[in-house]
């Protein structure tokens, strides 16, 4: 490992507690790559398990404890390497979590205070280890291949029940959590929220003319309304915002619009008895035109 990485180590600010255990074997050999989650076998605080690794007489640590109330200690720094998983290599590529249980054999259950601290810690080592996902396969024949499990179990270093069968039967979960919050994290900047809304005013633009299409010319305008339509716009009943010197045919209205206008003009024409198109009108009550009555009534 490249000096400079060692030195860019850092311990995780999850920490509420901390007490240096001598039993380590000083800088790692191997860029941290990989998380083993062991159990306590006894429902230790944080205070209790870091001063039990502080006896030198014990030859054991990890580098972070997690008790059942959910708080996190540290007891090696991650620079380097714990004694906690009977394997030298594990050890030296791995960050070792101890976690305290809330009852004993066989299944070694922790509370779900110290599940959430496991998984919100395992999320922070990933970040600053650069740990792009967390994953398990329960497969100890993958050991060392970290692009398909990085996650190892104590019991397949050792003859030993460690992490117990509730811990390892959610490796799995706990893998898939910390993934999902490593992947989920999208940094929202100021740009992305500018696309983001550029692409919805887009759809929402795009649905609303599919739902109901803005008809801008006459020639738009489906064939089965055209008649009716071109009447109200000779009329200049309709008008599409344009001056009918610059453009007779501007429309500019939506079908759900004209299709209350042609409804309309129906309405009338029938009112008046005349035909909704041809030669209509020739009434000779003015106050009998369509416009009259739109305007009067
Ligand atoms: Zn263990």
């Amino acid at each position: 490992m490249e000096r400079n990485q060692v030195r860019m180590m850092s311990n995780s600010p999850l920490v509420v507690y901390t007490k240096l255990s001598p039993n380590h074997s000083g800088p790692r050999k191997h860029v941290i790559d990989t998380i083993t989650i062991h159990c306590v076998a006894g429902n230790a605080s944080i205070e209790s398990l870091g001063n039990w690794f502080a006896q030198s007489s014990v030859q054991a640590s990890s580098n972070y404890g997690v008790d059942s109330k959910g708080r996190i200690g540290l007891f090696v720094d991650e620079a380097n390497r714990s004694w906690c998983s009977s394997s030298s290599a594990n050890d030296n590529r791995a960050i070792t979590i101890e976690v305290s249980n809330t009852a004993g054999a066989p299944d070694w259950p922790v509370s779900s205070e110290a599940m959430a601290a496991v998984i919100d810690l395992c999320t922070d080592i990933c970040k600053r280890n650069n740990i792009k996902q967390l994953l398990w396969l329960a497969d100890n024949t993958l050991i060392g291949r970290v692009d398909l499990q990085n996650m190892t179990a104590h019991r397949w270093f050792a003859p030993k029940a460690c992490p117990g069968s509730y811990l390892y039967n959610r490796f799995g979960d706990i893998a898939k959590k910390v993934t999902m919050r490593l992947k989920g994290e999208v940094k929202m900047t100021e740009e992305l929220k500018e696309q983001i809304r550029a692409i919805c005013q887009e759809e929402i633009a795009a649905a609303l003319q599919k739902r109901n299409p803005m008809y801008a010319d006459y020639a738009d305008v489906p064939i089965y309304w055209q008649p009716m339509v071109k009447e109200l716009l000779d009329r200049d009943i309709l008008n599409g915002g344009t001056p009918r010197e610059i453009s007779a045919t501007d429309v500019n209205l939506t079908q759900d619009t004209i299709k209350a206008c042609v409804l309309m003009k129906l309405y009338i024409d029938q009112k008046l008895n005349t035909p909704h198109f041809g030669p209509a009108y020739q009434d000779d009550d003015e106050e009998k035109t369509l416009s009259g009555l739109l305007t009067d009534d």
